[in-house]
């Protein structure tokens, strides 16, 4: 079978064009940020044998339901800035073992480097997004700025963040019904931080980490993206707003929520809306 050039592979562009894109919007400096893509076996056998293995590395933490699952990821200490420029240094395609407690790298990290030190946390955030939809693909990790801002001046009751957030733009209840997830204020790289996030993406598809940043979970590239360009941009809304002398005249009622909810056949996380004031209606 004739082995293709793997730069011409599109999850190779896809991860190129994503990473770009979150460096450009600033949500990425220096080496901030990390990023995986759950493949397909097949399609990635059309650019790469895959029997060669370049090393091999034990987990922090056993992922026996990704038993032999390929994943393209972002190196350690890549800058999304350079990832398009020279993807063979700052990306890895690794396949984790039968055993689900060790992945063998297949390609990339021509430099030497290895896989984000979240791909750990990645890979149990993966898990657990698949045991809730098969469809699941990707999980973003990045460092968006008005999320990031929002989590120094909001209440962190996850909650009440998300009916804020929920308030700012009419389409994010249609986009996360599921809501937010917060996080204590933990420390970066950690088992624990893995752990607790894989946690709340049982219930959730984006965690936000206080005076950190976001992860977010989505079925494909563009998906995941969406998924925290609109949980920022809400986030970027109410930082605005709170900065004008006053801040809030109006937002979006629970009602008109319900109704949001109702014509685009969504379930909004129990337990955030005010009940329906019926009598309006
Ligand atoms: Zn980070």
């Amino acid at each position: 079978m004739k082995i293709h050039d793997i730069y011409a592979a599109p999850f190779i562009q896809e991860m190129c064009e994503v990473t770009k894109n979150l460096w450009r919007n600033g949500w990425d400096e220096r080496n901030g940020g990390n990023i995986s893509y759950l493949l397909d076996e097949e399609e990635v056998r059309l650019y790469l044998d895959l029997e060669p293995v370049v090393k091999e590395k034990e987990l922090d933490f056993e992922v026996k339901e990704l038993a032999n699952k390929i994943f393209l990821v972002s190196a350690s200490g890549s800058y999304f800035k350079n990832i398009c420029q020279n993807p063979a240094k700052n990306l890895a395609i690794v396949r984790v073992t039968e055993d689900g407690k060790r992945y063998k790298v297949l390609w990339g990290l021509e430099d030497g480097g290895m896989p984000t030190s979240e791909f750990a946390s990645h890979l149990k955030c993966h898990g657990v997004r698949l045991a809730q939809d098969p469809n699941h693909r990707v999980i973003l990790h990045c460092h968006s700025i008005a999320i990031s801002a929002m989590t120094f001046v909001h209440e962190l009751d996850e909650k009440k963040f998300t009916r804020s957030l929920w308030e700012m733009i009419t389409e994010c209840l249609i986009v996360f019904p599921d809501g937010v997830a917060l996080l204590p204020w933990m420390v970066a790289g950690t088992v624990e931080l893995g752990l607790a996030s894989a946690q709340k993406m049982k219930n959730t598809r984006v965690v936000i980490w206080p005076h950190h940043g976001i992860m977010g979970a989505g079925q494909s590239m563009d998906d995941a993206f969406g998924l925290v360009e609109t949980v920022e941009k809400a986030a970027d809304i109410y930082m605005r707003v709170i900065s004008v002398p006053g801040g809030f005249k109006q937002k979006i009622t629970s009602d008109q929520l319900w109704d949001l909810a109702e014509r685009f056949d969504v379930t909004p996380k129990a337990g955030i809306l005010d009940n329906r004031n019926k009598a309006t209606r």
